[in-house]
């Protein structure tokens, strides 16, 4: 089955089921407050480009948060040309790739950012309550948290990913595109 394509009434259901938790958090942040920082629209409109979601999509995606924010017009003024920028459509033209583990787990989110690695960035009492919403039952609860005091943090995304779709995932978990891909391929089988 080919991902190539996510479309835009499908986006909650697929977040839920198939989104890692460190896009999980921004898309449920967005949703929330009808903004991200830069650093949040970075890391989840490139993972969103990687799964499929083309350029129109994204834009009529980021817009009707956006707007109820700051306004459609500021939107159109201030965010769409990033957006743009993102696929390739604007400046230089360079088709930006999605962000590694390595690379979120390796940023440093301040104030009011919500992007970067939750199994590094969350208080231990957060954590256990977003991974409880995942449906990380208790035991494999306990084993996250134990690789996250061991700062292995993609060891602990791969576990929460084997708690939730019940079964192993022996390549481990190296990219927020490869868990979503891996998913959805689970669910679809
Ligand atoms: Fe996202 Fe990777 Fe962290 Fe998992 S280990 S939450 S995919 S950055």
């Amino acid at each position: 089955k080919d991902f190539a394509e996510m479309s835009l009434k499908d986006i909650d259901q697929v977040a839920k089921s198939s989104f890692p938790l460190c896009m999980r958090h921004l898309f449920e942040k967005l949703r929330e407050d009808h903004h991200l920082k830069h650093g949040g629209r970075m890391q989840l409109g490139l993972f969103l480009k990687g799964v499929g979601l083309k350029l129109d999509d994204a834009l009529a995606f980021w817009k009707a948060e956006f707007s109820r924010k700051v306004g459609a017009e500021r939107f159109d003024k201030e965010y769409a040309y990033s957006i743009r920028h993102n696929y390739g459509k604007e400046g230089k033209r360079t088709d930006y790739t999605p962000y590694s583990c390595q690379k979120i787990i390796s940023s440093t989110p301040g104030v009011g950012d919500h992007h970067g690695c939750p199994y590094r960035q969350f208080s231990e009492e957060n954590l256990r309550a977003a991974l409880g919403k995942m449906g990380v039952g208790n035991r494999a609860l306990e084993d996250v948290i134990d690789k996250v005091r061991n700062r292995h943090y993609q060891l602990a995304c791969t576990l929460t990913f084997e708690a939730v779709h019940g079964t192993s995932c022996d390549a481990g978990i190296n990219h927020p595109n490869q868990y979503f891909s891996d998913s959805k391929r689970i669910l679809e089988l």
